[in-house]
C-alpha cells in the first residue's frame, strides 16, 4: 500500500532539509549528474529513498487535489517541525536559539513545476522567522523561473542558480533578468572541461559576492 505524508530529511550537514527523488531534476545536466552526491550511500539506502518517494507522491497528490494552497498548508506544518529544540524557550525569553531556525529546500531533487514553487512561496512567506535557501537548475522554463523568482525575492529566502559547463549560458541570462534576487553557485571543473569564455561571462555579469564555486570532485566520492 502506498503511504503519504511529508517528511524532513536530515542528510544535510547544514541542518534540516526537504528532499525529493531526482526524477524532479527536470533540468539536470551531465556535469551535475556526474558530480551529484545523491549517488552516495547516505542517500541511496532504502529508508532514504522511500522517504523521498513518499514526499514526491504526497506533493503530487496535494497539488492535484488542492493546488499550491493545499500543498502550502502541509509544507507550513513541515516547516514548524524544523524548529530547533529550544525554539519555544528562546522565543519566550527573547534569546537566540542555539542553532539557527533554517530549512534547506531540496538536499536532493529540484522544483518540478511552477505550482510546486508557488506552494513553497506561500509557505515560506507564512514563516518569516525561519530562513530558507535552495539551489536550482529549474530555470529553463519561463513559468517555473518566474515562480522561483517570486520565492527567491522573499526576504527570508535565498535562491542560488546552479550553473555548470552545460547550462551556464541560460543561467547567466536568468540571473541577469532578476539579479537583485539571485546568487550563482558554479560547479567548477578542470580547466579543459570549462569553456574559456564561461568565467569571463560570469565575472562580467554577476555582482561581486554573488558567485560561489563548488569543486567537481563529487562529494559522495570524496567521502569513500
Ligand atoms: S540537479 Fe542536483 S540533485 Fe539533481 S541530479 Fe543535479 S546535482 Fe543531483
Amino acid at each position: 500500500m502506498e503511504t503519504y505524508g511529508l517528511q524532513l530529511t536530515n542528510n544535510s550537514k547544514t541542518g534540516p532539509a526537504f528532499s525529493l527523488p531526482r526524477i524532479t531534476c527536470i533540468n539536470k545536466t551531465e556535469a551535475c549528474w556526474n558530480a551529484c552526491y545523491g549517488h552516495g550511500i547516505r542517500y541511496q539506502n532504502d529508508a532514504q529513498r522511500a522517504k523521498r518517494q513518499q514526499n514526491y507522491r504526497t506533493v503530487m497528490y496535494l497539488l492535484k487535489h488542492g493546488g499550491p494552497e493545499l500543498l502550502a498548508e502541509n509544507l507550513t506544518a513541515l516547516i514548524d517541525q524544523a524548529r530547533p529544540i529550544d525554539w519555544l524557550t528562546a522565543k519566550i525569553s527573547g534569546t537566540e536559539t542555539a542553532v539557527p531556525y533554517s530549512l534547506r529546500l531540496h538536499d536532493l531533487g529540484d522544483f518540478v513545476s511552477a505550482a510546486y514553487a508557488e506552494a513553497w512561496a506561500l509557505a515560506v512567506s507564512s514563516r518569516p522567522e525561519c530562513s530558507f535557501w535552495f539551489y536550482t537548475r529549474s530555470f529553463l522554463d519561463n513559468g517555473i523561473f518566474a515562480a522561483l523568482t517570486n520565492l527567491a525575492a522573499l526576504t527570508n529566502c535565498q535562491g542560488w542558480l546552479s550553473l555548470d559547463r552545460d547550462n551556464y549560458c541560460r543561467g547567466i541570462l536568468a540571473y541577469a533578468s532578476a539579479s537583485q534576487f539571485w546568487k550563482i553557485a558554479l560547479l567548477q571543473e578542470q580547466e579543459e572541461s570549462m569553456a574559456p569564455e564561461m568565467i569571463e561571462h560570469l565575472s562580467s555579469t554577476a555582482k561581486p559576492g554573488d558567485i560561489v564555486t563548488f569543486s567537481k570532485t563529487p562529494r559522495w566520492q570524496a567521502r569513500t
